[in-house]
């Protein structure tokens, strides 16, 4: 059997390997292809491309975009896989300069509150440890390294996540933002880990993503080191229910951070054969039912 994984992140954004040495390490484990998915940008995809050749493996070229829903809740964060894209897309690009601008806004505002509280964390030690997006778990590693805190996820649940003393959210594109402009770069829409977005009762995440779907999302990441057998169920019957694709992916951010191995949720290659289904079918003219 060919499996893939449709989730990864690289130095582009808060990965620790280089794009080019992570298409060595997914064809060293034996993925016929690899999603390179950095937060906010696609800067990674032009070194990933000659790198995935050489190593014989398929880049799937992506982004994971941080989006907020209005109205749902604080922060409201839901993040959204564009995969299969057209990296050199305009209004992607125009779009990644955005995000990239309001990451800048956040970090500053982040870095000038935690001086505040007594913990600085400076340009040049972020810098020293990213080779593009700074992101929050850039200042979090900062941070346990500076004896702040113990773990990152103290960091996180303390300062510098949603409620913690030094938080300040960055802005953020709506869903369907992010779903035209993915779209407009050829690529498909998709609701990553949404077990980071569990409700109760359960039924209002269901509710919407029937919402999603109904404004251009066309899948869901089923499959995810967070969520367990019982999610994978539920994530795949509101596939069925939606008229949606499933994907899955480690979500890796490199051997040392956040504990994920490269392959620890890779799927079965016919997914991604799905997935490229769906595309052709919304590029046919003729096309009267979608795959999924
Ligand atoms: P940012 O995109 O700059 O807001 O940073 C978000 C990143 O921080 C995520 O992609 C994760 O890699 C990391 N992160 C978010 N929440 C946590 C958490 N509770 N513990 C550890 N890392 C986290
Ligand atoms: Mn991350
Ligand atoms: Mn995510
Ligand atoms: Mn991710």
């Amino acid at each position: 059997m060919a499996f893939v994984d449709l989730h990864a992140h690289s130095t582009a954004s808060d990965g620790s390997d280089t794009p080019g040495a992570l298409m060595q390490r997914a064809a060293s484990a034996g993925l016929e292809a690899i999603a390179l998915t950095d937060h906010d940008t696609v800067a990674g995809v032009a070194e990933a491309r000659p790198a995935a050749d050489d190593a014989g493996v398929e880049l799937v070229p992506g982004i994971e975009i941080s989006a907020r829903m209005p109205g749902w809740g604080d922060p409201g964060e839901l993040h959204i896989l564009g995969l299969l894209i057209d990296e050199t897309s305009p209004s992607l690009l125009r779009m990644n300069d955005l995000l990239l601008d309001a990451r800048a806004r956040r970090n500053e505002v982040l870095l000038a509150r935690l001086a505040e509280l007594h913990m600085p964390v400076s340009r040049d030690e972020l810098e020293a440890i990213s080779d593009g997006v700074i992101s929050r778990a850039h200042i979090a590693e900062r941070m346990v390294a500076n004896g702040y805190v113990a773990t990152t996820r103290q960091a996180f649940d303390r300062h510098i996540g949603p409620g913690g003393d030094a938080w300040f959210d960055k802005a953020r594109l709506t869903p369907s933002q992010a779903f035209e402009t993915i779209h407009q770069a050829g690529g498909l829409a998709i609701l990553a880990h949404p077990v980071h977005n569990a409700t109760e009762p359960i039924q209002q995440l269901e509710t919407l993503i029937g919402r999603l779907a109904d404004v251009g999302l066309d899948g869901l990441e089923a499959f995810h080191p967070d969520q367990d057998p019982a999610w994978v169920r539920r994530v795949q019957q509101w596939a069925g229910r939606f008229g949606l694709c499933i994907t899955g992916g480690s979500d890796f951010h490199g051997p040392q951070r956040m504990g994920r191995p490269l392959n620890s949720q890779r799927v079965d290659a016919v997914f991604l054969d799905e997935l490229k289904q769906r595309l052709a079918q919304r590029r046919s003219l003729n096309a009267s039912s979608q795959v999924c």
